[in-house]
């Protein structure tokens, strides 16, 4: 079974005149250990997604139908005690900037026995012994000076990797990250990155990273999902889809990456930027910046197929697969 389903999920933002669609029809899975992106550029919808999964959207964004399924059990009808079960211990989640988190007049030490105490009943020393436990973990030099620092007094990096030791500190099944790296300058994060691949692989936990950034993907998610104007337009494993991605959106997504242009040759950025909430064209919403639209993709939105690489949602990919087809029984 898998460890996490979400199906259909519909979000919504309460408005006056019509309620405004910020995701729609978002399916995807993530089984035990496994790493997932959620890719796309900022206004994709991401975070309303990471958001959506631990109950934490905020007014007046509501989840108007879908499921989400953890171990089997529908996690979007349950009350505000029963997330208190859920949210932190099993499916926890990181932000980008460590001080949301952070309680900045508590010292780290302080801030780590609380969040253990607050779920188990140890003593002061034996919850010391674990934090600090958990700092030497997440590879954080002198431990115990820092259980006794304040979060002003380290480095951002180091607020990052304080962070995933409280989160270790509950054992979750899924650590659900949204940009935890996006602040931080390139060496740090890929060190960060790194840290986060390992920690999941020690402790069997589940990743969902959701990044703007190809280069964060290809460092550590084995599948990806690709999100635009609330919408998955294409998922599946990270490797094919970086070396064959199938949707356009995807394509560009990869060509503007300063790693794929080739010395003195200019990045092809996408044209057009990614619509506002209020503004979600009709059919495929990336037909206003597609190369290859029609008419088809101005007035509806193409289904889900599977391309051999990934699921993707893209008429270009469906009328090929229907072409092969027609070819294939046209075969005497
Ligand atoms: Fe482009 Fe049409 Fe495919 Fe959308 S469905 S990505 S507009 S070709
Ligand atoms: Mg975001």
């Amino acid at each position: 079974m898998s460890l996490l389903t979400v199906n259909h999920l519909n979000v919504k933002f309460k408005q006056r005149h019509g309620d405004l669609d910020a995701l729609m029809d978002v399916s995807f899975s993530l089984s035990r250990g496994e790493r997932l992106a959620i890719v796309g550029e900022s206004g994709a919808g991401k975070s309303i997604l990471g958001y959506s999964l631990v109950n934490l959207l905020s007014k007046p964004g509501y989840i108007d139908s879908g499921s989400i399924k953890f171990h089997g059990r529908e996690l979007t009808s349950l009350s505000s005690k029963q997330w208190q079960e859920v949210r932190g211990k099993k499916i926890a989640m990181i932000f980008q900037d460590p001080m949301i988190t952070l309680n900045p007049v508590l010292t780290v030490g302080d801030q780590m026995v609380e969040a253990i105490r607050s779920h188990t009943r140890i003593g002061y020393g034996d919850a010391k012994k674990l934090a600090i436990e958990k700092l030497s973990h997440v590879r954080i030099s002198a431990p115990s000076q820092r259980f006794d620092q304040y979060p002003h007094e380290l480095s951002g990096g180091m607020r990052q990797r304080v962070i995933i030791a409280i989160v270790l500190l509950l054992n979750p099944e899924i650590i659900i990250a949204d940009e935890p790296t996006t602040a931080l300058d390139v060496t740090i994060q890929a060190e960060i990155l790194q840290l986060l691949k390992q920690i999941c692989e020690e402790y069997g936990v589940a990743l969902i990273i959701i990044t703007h950034d190809f280069g964060v993907v290809s460092r550590i998610a084995e599948r990806t999902a690709v999100m635009y104007a609330g919408r998955i337009v294409e998922q599946g494993p990270t490797l094919e889809i970086i070396n064959d991605p199938q949707h356009p959106y995807t394509q560009g997504l990869l060509n503007a990456l300063p790693q794929m242009a080739l010395p003195g040759q200019r990045l092809n950025q996408i044209q057009g930027n990614m619509p506002s909430l209020s503004e979600h064209p009709t059919g495929c919403a990336f037909h206003p910046r597609c190369p290859y639209a029609t008419e088809k993709c101005r007035a509806q939105a193409p289904g889900f197929v599977y391309s051999g690489v990934s699921t993707v949602a893209c008429y270009v990919i469906e009328d090929m697969l229907a072409e092969f087809e027609a070819l294939d029984s046209n075969e005497p």
